[in-house]
């Protein structure tokens, strides 16, 4: 069993380590940004609803988002609720938060371990600068980099103190080459999935 999260600001490694992770524990990844692009691309109401918040770089509303994510893990579509998942990108907020903790208690399925990528802020627009020219995505601009680091700061950076205190927060430092940053990650988990009973 194994039931993370990935908790990271935009451009600190969410997506590459969150696919790696998942890949090497064997459960699915799912990642709330690219759950809302895909629905943007097709665009379906929730796309058409999601768009214009997420091409501001601001978050998209909890109530839509957490619909979503409580859709795809908790079987509100008449199917079993998943028992593992690396989440990355979600929850955002503390509501979001809230509503996720809801969930996991009434059908049994807390989080295991909550994973922080930690970054230094220069670092991040270094790297998103970089991936807005090589794959183009329209939120990795300039002006928009900024607020979604701003963003991260006030809605999401509360999230830590939130996990910290449920004792599943692991802190690894994300800098430097992907492979090693996957082995401090691996290193950092193995105490906490171990107690995880
Ligand atoms: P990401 O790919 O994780 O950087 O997410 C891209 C964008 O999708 C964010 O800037 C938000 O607009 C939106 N988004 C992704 N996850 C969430 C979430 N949990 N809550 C609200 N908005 C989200």
């Amino acid at each position: 069993m194994f039931r993370a999260l990935l908790l990271a600001p935009p451009g600190a490694g969410k997506g590459t380590q969150g696919e790696l992770l998942a890949r090497r524990h064997g459960v699915p990844h799912l990642a709330t940004g690219d759950l809302l692009r895909e629905h943007v691309s097709q665009g379906t109401d929730l796309g058409r609803a999601a768009e214009a918040h997420m091409e501001a770089g601001r978050l998209v509303p909890d109530d839509l988002v957490i619909e979503m994510v409580l859709h795809r893990i908790g079987g509100h579509d008449g199917s079993e609720p998943m028992t593992d998942f690396l989440l990355d990108g979600f929850p955002r907020t503390l509501r979001q938060a809230r509503a996720a903790y809801e969930w996991a208690r009434t059908v049994d399925r807390t989080f295991h371990a909550v994973i922080v990528l930690e970054v230094p802020e220069d670092e991040l627009v270094r790297r998103l600068a970089q991936r807005g020219e090589e794959q183009g995505r329209n939120d990795d601009t300039e002006d928009v980099i900024r607020h979604r680091l701003a963003v991260y700061e006030e809605s999401t950076a509360p999230l830590v103190e939130f996990y910290e205190e449920r004792g599943i927060l692991v802190r690894v430092d994300g800098t430097g080459p992907v492979e090693e940053v996957t082995e401090r990650v691996e290193a950092a988990l193995a105490p906490v999935l171990a107690a995880r009973g």
